[in-house]
């Protein structure tokens, strides 16, 4: 599904990602561990195309879109996006944040839009606050109505950045759990995350960055339970 090659980004001269290779293969489940500062970030927001890169391509459904003549929101329309906080437009109800993509991007009927989105707010536990405002939502339920709206339009691959980190702790459980359950029902996932416990239990494949490169990568259970790399290891005795 994603394929990304050579990835460099700069900022003022700085390097923040130093020739980055990754692959995601349907249905995987791959995890971006690091140090803060490490281009978790930068990485998953050049591959939804918001940031110019300097070298490298991000190959999305096995097209190149990192050329500059792709028009960046037609292929994020392939992309499903939910960040740290803040994702909800403050002044539209649960349902109209879940439907306007669909509605004004996809151009899905109304009728359409809404049954769908019934259907995910459902899946998420909040089929009754269909009309209520973000505000007030808690963290965790806006996160929930968040990954409802990145799954609107059915998207080849999600991306998750710290999506829990700016949760009170015993909101936490209740959307890794729905993430959880996002990845058994087969969805294509790249995320940041900071929870070395749950990247185990959902991750297929491990990417351990240290100073924008990719230092390891592998199966779950191996890079964090037996690191080769000298660096994982000491990142890994640091957080864990
Ligand atoms: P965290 O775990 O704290 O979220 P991260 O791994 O996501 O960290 P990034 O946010 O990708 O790290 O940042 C990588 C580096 O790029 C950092 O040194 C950061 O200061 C720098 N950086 C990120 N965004 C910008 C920007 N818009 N302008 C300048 N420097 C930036
Ligand atoms: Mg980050």
């Amino acid at each position: 599904v994603l394929s990304v090659t050579g990835l460099v980004k700069e900022y003022g001269g700085k390097r923040v990602l130093d020739g980055v290779d990754l692959e995601v293969a349907e249905g995987e489940v791959v995890a971006l561990i690091g140090a803060s500062g490490s281009g978790k970030s930068t990485l998953l927001r050049c591959v939804n195309l918001l940031e110019d890169i300097d070298d490298g391509q991000v190959f999305l459904l096995g097209r190149d879109v990192s050329d500059p003549r792709v028009d960046p929101d037609l292929a994020r329309r392939d992309m499903g996006v939910v960040f740290q906080a803040y994702n909800l437009f403050p002044h539209m109800t649960v349902l109209d944040n879940i439907t306007l993509a669909p509605r004004v991007v996809h151009g899905v009927p109304p009728a359409e839009a809404t049954a769908t989105a019934m259907d995910l707010l459902t899946r998420v536990g909040l089929a009754d606050r269909a009309t209520a405002y973000p505000d007030r939502l808690s963290g965790g339920q806006q996160q929930r109505v968040a990954l409802a709206r990145a799954l609107a339009y059915d998207p080849k691959l999600l991306l998750l950045d710290e999506i829990t980190s700016a949760l009170d702790p015993e909101l936490v459980g209740e959307v890794l759990a729905l993430v959880r359950e996002i990845a058994a029902a087969g969805r294509t996932i790249l995320m940041a995350t900071h929870e070395m416990g749950f990247a185990r239990q959902v991750a297929d494949r491990i990417c351990f960055l240290d100073g924008g490169r990719v230092v390891e990568s592998g199966p779950a259970a191996q890079v964090l339970g037996n690191p080769e790399q000298p660096r994982t290891r000491e990142f890994l005795r640091r957080v864990i």
